[in-house]
């Protein structure tokens, strides 16, 4: 089926009930946005001329508009490719053209970056807000396009920690089961419970879209577009029922804010995306109380791999209850999840291997690049790149990306345990640990710092938490880390730049 639909027969149960809102304010009923829907379907399939099956992209921050493009782009039959507003434009131009993308749709001032690089293949550009975007919303509307659980949705492109971006296909099915997965495992939504979209909804938080329109929640869109920790406070204070999902290190700059916070408004603060410390994980939970969840998914398994839900997290009483706070959570219930050698041969439990993932959610593939979708679905597995392992209760432990393993005197050494044991030193504020080619070695540990804090101390923790051959043989204390445009820490480049301080 087609996911359009939700929308589509919630404008008709309830036109009055309030769909989108910017900061405190709602700015559309869910009347007005399936109307808006069918009418820029309507749109794009007559004005713009667009078949079943042509992509359509989205290059906005953060914006109410957000929700009528990607229901109006589905409602059409058509595909969305949302993409990073941050990029360059050179970038976006790459995504454009790999997409096939014969319109995009662009925030005022990103149309701009975006024109010098339009491939031919781009027929419209058309700006958010323009008279010619709300002239499309004066379209007659379309029905809803029937599209088959197969058929593609949303192209999903990654967020490209190493080379260029490739598009994950998501088809219908695959958001129909990551939205139930969702609201049947991490967060139940109710009519007019709010979803804060702080993070890019071209991205992770644009996958909480969907099973809040289901439910007739509500998408909370910041005045800012974006993460801005005190204005996130008081929209916490103001919505009561609010979820929000956020990376790591959006949770530790909430920790930093003094202002008071009604917690009792908040129904579910999810983290993923990316490690969360036990050490911050357990500030967020006393700074928060039990209304902290986690998930680990990627764009190629969207949201949908483990979640370590809200009562996990929060019964300090368990005896097993510190060693799940480090997990990644168990598999949900609609994906086989195996830890695998590199033949995909599953290992022991407690042994360390790549994460595979299969079922519903899984991706068709990558568009339009064979070769990428062969690696990575081969054997019928999504082979996520990801390092983990089982526990004995069936909880998966993450270690690393494979790619940034250490193996240093024969020895695998991962570096986020490393990087545990150094934040756990008042003066650091981050870390990330590589790998640096040695001679005698193999590899050597050396552990990247942002923060106070004196070798001798950080030494003196991990003699007493690791083994001694983890430990790093060199520190180096740096402003920042090197970071993509969704706040992921890169260490290819950390690796680059390590090599070259080196020549
Ligand atoms: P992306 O496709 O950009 O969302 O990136 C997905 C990658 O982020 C995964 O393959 C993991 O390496 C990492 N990731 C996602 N969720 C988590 C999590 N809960 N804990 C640790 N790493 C995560």
């Amino acid at each position: 089926m087609n996911i359009a639909l939700w929308l589509h027969r919630c404008g008709l149960s309830h036109p009055q009930m309030p769909a989108v809102a910017v900061g405190t304010r709602a700015v559309l009923t869910y009347g007005d946005l399936a109307e808006r829907a069918a009418r820029l379907a309507g749109a794009l399939r007559t004005q713009l001329e667009l078949q079943a099956g042509d992509r359509v992209a989205i290059v906005a921050k953060n914006t109410p508009a957000y929700v009528e493009l990607l229901h109006g782009v589905w409602h059409a039959g058509c595909v969305a490719v949302p993409a990073n507003a941050k990029l360059h434009g050179a970038e976006l131009g790459y995504i454009l053209e790999q997409s096939g993308a014969r319109v995009c749709f662009a925030s005022p001032g990103l149309d701009t970056d975006i024109a010098p690089h339009a491939p031919d293949t781009l027929a419209h550009l058309i700006t958010i807000g323009s008279l010619a975007y709300e002239k499309l919303m004066t379209a007659d509307a379309i029905d809803v396009v029937p599209r088959s659980g197969g058929d593609l949705a949303w192209l999903f492109y990654t967020s490209g920690t190493t080379g260029r971006p490739k598009g994950a296909m998501l088809t219908h099915r695959n958001l129909n089961w990551a939205s139930h997965a969702y609201a049947a495992e991490v967060d139940p939504v109710s009519p007019g419970d709010a979803i804060l979209h702080a993070a890019p909804m071209s991205h992770g938080s644009g996958l909480y879209i969907m099973p809040h329109v289901a439910r007739l929640g509500v998408q909370v869109i910041p005045e800012s577009g974006g993460f801005e920790p005190a204005e996130i406070i008081a929209l916490f204070n103001a919505w009561p029922r609010i979820s929000m999902f956020a990376a790591p290190t959006m949770i530790k700059r909430l920790l930093t804010q003094s202002a008071d916070c009604n917690v009792e408004n908040i129904r579910t603060l999810i983290w993923g995306g990316a490690p969360m410390y036990v050490e911050d994980a357990l500030a967020a939970l006393d700074r928060f109380g039990p209304r902290l969840a986690q998930i680990y998914g990627q764009g190629e398994s969207p949201m949908t791999i483990t979640t370590l839900s809200k009562q996990d997290i929060a019964v300090r009483d368990h005896p097993r209850w510190r060693a799940r706070l480090g997990s990644a959570g168990k598999p949900y219930a609609c994906v086989e999840v195996s830890v695998a050698d590199r033949d995909d041969r599953p290992v022991a439990q407690g042994e360390p291997g790549e994460i595979l993932v299969r079922g519903e959610v899984v991706m068709a593939g990558y568009w339009r690049n064979a070769e990428a979708t062969a690696a990575s679905l081969r054997s019928g597995w999504l082979h996520t790149g990801d390092i983990g392992l089982f526990d004995e209760e069936g909880y998966l432990h993450l270690k690393d990306r494979s790619k940034d393993l250490i193996i240093s005197g024969g020895s695998n050494i991962y570096p986020r345990e490393v990087e545990e044991v150094l934040l756990k030193h008042a003066g650091v504020r981050e870390v990330s640990v590589i790998g640096r080619p040695d001679r005698d070695w193999g590899e050597i540990v050396v552990a990247y710092v942002v923060g106070d804090a004196s070798p001798a101390e950080l030494d003196a923790l991990c003699l007493a938490h690791i083994a001694r051959f983890k430990r790093p043989k060199d520190y180096v204390f740096v402003d920042a880390l090197p970071k993509n445009n969704y706040g992921k820490i890169l260490k290819t480049e950390l690796r680059e730049r390590d090599a070259a301080r080196r020549r």
